[in-house]
């Protein structure tokens, strides 16, 4: 089983990708931490990748998507499902992954698009922090209390990314619309298109995928 994941900013997207890793024992395909764990690991890719995520600070090309996805299908027996957690992000990568998958004898099953408003996505986002030394997200008002408070898991400082403030996170949704909403539509007009409401509850969001999962060919 092959399922890609997409979803606004605060649609619980991540999460979700996470509980359906572990209920059918899915790789779960998160671009974030395997860049970070490429970076880390140098070579000529893992210092490009350092370059551009932790010196430049820039969302990294599609090539470099490319390449990662390319590495992980070689890594991974052919048997072993994944969940694409918010990739493909635009029509460019969408062409890529059905002809990569292809070669490795895969193919897309579902494609879940958890939608929440840009209120709920703003009021989600915008309350986001994150500590800077253990990467945790929390969530102001549930995790901590106020802006000079320590992460609760660590201790270390915590802070709010330039991209969790409303400009930043109408900035993002105005890129989601121009260039993931094709991919959405690109998907739907394949069959494989399933739109869930983002704005109930993760557990409720949970149980909606799991339903549409209990259809005989997965
Ligand atoms: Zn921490």
């Amino acid at each position: 089983m092959n399922v890609i994941i997409l979803g606004q900013a605060g649609s619980g997207k991540g999460t979700q990708a996470e509980i359906l890793a572990k209920k059918y024992n899915l790789d779960h395909f998160d671009t974030g931490k395997l860049l970070r764990q490429i970076a880390k690991m140098g070579g000529v890719l893992g210092q490009e990748i350092h370059e551009i995520i932790n010196i430049k600070k820039e969302l990294v090309p599609s090539r470099i998507l490319q390449e990662i996805l390319h590495l992980r299908l070689t890594d991974l027996q052919r048997e072993q499902g994944i969940v694409f957690d918010g990739v493909p992000r635009n029509l460019e990568q969408a062409e890529y992954f059905s002809v990569a998958l292809q070669e490795f004898g895969r193919k897309i099953d579902k494609v879940f698009f958890i939608n929440v408003s840009e209120k709920e996505s703003i009021a989600r986002i915008s309350s986001r922090r994150i500590c800077k030394n253990c990467k945790r997200v929390l969530i102001m008002g549930k995790d901590l209390a106020s802006e000079t408070d320590r992460c609760p898991a660590c201790g270390g400082e915590i802070m709010h990314r330039i991209d969790d403030t409303v400009s930043g996170i109408k900035k993002r949704l105005h890129v989601f619309s121009e260039e993931t909403m094709p991919v959405i539509n690109f998907y739907k007009e394949q069959g494989l298109l399933i739109e869930i409401d983002g704005g109930q509850d993760i557990e409720k969001v949970a149980e909606e995928i799991k339903t549409h999962n209990k259809v005989k060919d997965l």
